[in-house]
């Protein structure tokens, strides 16, 4: 009899999953886990503690719903907390296997896992399900790969094809309930929404599901992405997929063939393009991180500090920055925006990163690890290496500086926005003598 565990990780999903499908199809007998993990990372000199309650929300959906998903194949998902070894020698020992698929990670933390279950003498089968385009199939080595997106991009549209899709065959299983030690329960629910949050959605891989539906089918704000994406207000300026994707509710590539899709049925024009195009930026900083490993976590990122910026260490100006409270309204909405909802725009987090780099001469470091803090759709890529870029220790060709009151008079011009986090009239104090 084949056996196997499976090991869900940031693939929370069972459409367009390659590594559950073999998993399931491969062997007779699966066993389901997630190790659960709300610790977050603080760099030097900050104490982050655990991650914010949006974000941990977001997370506990996205467990529940792959729960009530997975019973369709007569699969339970076991969910521990603790140290990773332990819990893998305890299934190990009671379920009597020790093939683990899953899917590859990017990270530091989650690489260190891999290693450390491979010494410890688990075969492991791992996937790139969490890539557009899978390492074998980029055309580059890791070591090659451009400093600039531009060069990548090019080349990517030019040579790669995209995967199919795969779905898992009907199949099912006995539900099997084991004793384990380590073993704990999922709660979610109890955390309020903010009326205002640009983010409202519940986490899973049926929302994602539901979320790409309306925002091409339904809605076909796709049509307009590129004319709206620097909104600051409401659910649709974008497509708030990053959430679904960080954990793995949705693949990339079941976006990009819907937009493919799209494209065919009802149009195809730059916007429809330029989402694609900024699938692109996730995957390029994925790969970014394959090759900058740990540097990315350092002050001097992945490229040194060749804008020889301040990145001072100083906690009384953090906190302002952190709270909302530098004066600067655009600055401080953003940051507002954050700590209610989890959720900040593109726009916003440009510029509360350049201000944290630029204005006060502060650590970026510390700001990309509050960010890991509270994000819901905190992606360990593409937050430590847009942080990065903005910081000018990337992928940088140029030094961003972001001035928040030309900002703000070009993409909040009525001052709803700053408003609405603000609570207060916002009159002609923005103007710049
Ligand atoms: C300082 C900073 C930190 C960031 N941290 C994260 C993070 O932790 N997780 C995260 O997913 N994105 C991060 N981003 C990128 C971007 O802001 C978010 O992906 C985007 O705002 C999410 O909203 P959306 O899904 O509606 O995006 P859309 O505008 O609809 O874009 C579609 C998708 O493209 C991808 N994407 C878009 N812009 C970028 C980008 N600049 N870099 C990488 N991928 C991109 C995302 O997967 C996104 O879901 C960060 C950007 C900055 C400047």
């Amino acid at each position: 009899m084949k056996k196997a565990i499976y090991w869900f990780r940031k693939n929370l999903r069972v459409s367009d999953n390659p590594s559950l499908k073999d998993a399931i199809e491969q062997n007779d007998e699966v066993i389901c886990i997630y190790v659960r993990d709300y610790s977050t990372y603080s760099p030097n000199g900050l104490d982050i503690g655990e991650m914010g309650i949006f974000r941990r929300k977001f997370l506990d959906e996205s467990i529940s719903n792959l729960q009530e998903n997975l019973k369709s194949f007569g699969l339970k998902l076991n969910i521990f907390e603790g140290d990773i070894v332990k819990i893998f020698e305890e299934v190990r020992s009671k379920f009597n296997s020790d093939k683990v698929y899953g899917s590859k990670e990017v990270g530091w933390y989650e690489q260190d896992e891999e290693k450390r279950l491979a010494s410890n003498k688990f075969d492991l089968i791992l996937y790139d399900d969490q890539f557009l385009i899978e390492t074998d199939k980029l055309p580059y080595t890791i070591g090659d790969l451009p400093l600039v997106f531009t060069h990548f991009r090019k080349k990517v549209e030019k040579l790669v094809q995209i995967r199919d899709e795969v779905k898992i065959s009907n199949k099912k299983f006995e539900i099997k309930n084991y004793n384990f030690e380590y073993e704990t329960s999922n709660e979610s629910g109890g955390i309020e929404i903010n009326k205002n949050s640009n983010f409202p959605f519940v986490g899973g891989e049926t929302s994602a599901l539901k979320r790409l539906d309306s925002y091409l089918w339904r809605d076909n704000r796709i049509k307009k992405y590129k004319e709206t994406r620097n909104g600051l207000i409401g659910t649709e300026y974008s497509s708030k997929f990053s959430s679904f994707l960080s954990l793995g509710c949705i693949s990339p590539v079941t976006i990009y063939h819907e937009i493919k899709r799209y494209e065919k049925k009802i149009i195809k024009n730059s916007s429809t393009y330029w989402l694609i195009f900024e699938i692109l930026w996730r995957e390029f900083f994925r790969y970014v991180y394959l090759k900058g490993g740990k540097n990315i976590f350092l002050k001097d990122g992945i490229n040194g500090n060749i804008f020889n910026k301040n990145f001072k260490n100083d906690l009384d100006l953090f906190n302002k920055w952190k709270d909302g409270h530098t004066g600067q309204d655009f600055i401080d909405a953003n940051m507002i925006e954050l700590n209610k909802t989890g959720f900040m725009s593109n726009r916003g987090r440009q510029n509360v990163a350049s201000y944290l780099v630029n204005d006060l001469d502060l650590n970026w470091t510390w700001g990309a690890s509050y960010f890991e803090k509270h994000l819901i759709d905190y992606d360990v890529a593409s937050n430590w290496c847009n942080w990065m870029y903005i910081s000018g220790v990337g992928n940088n060709v140029k030094n961003w500086v972001f001035n928040p009151v030309r900002q703000s008079d070009m993409y909040d011009k009525s001052g709803n926005y700053r408003e609405i986090w603000l609570n207060k009239k916002i009159g002609q104090q923005n103007i710049e003598f």
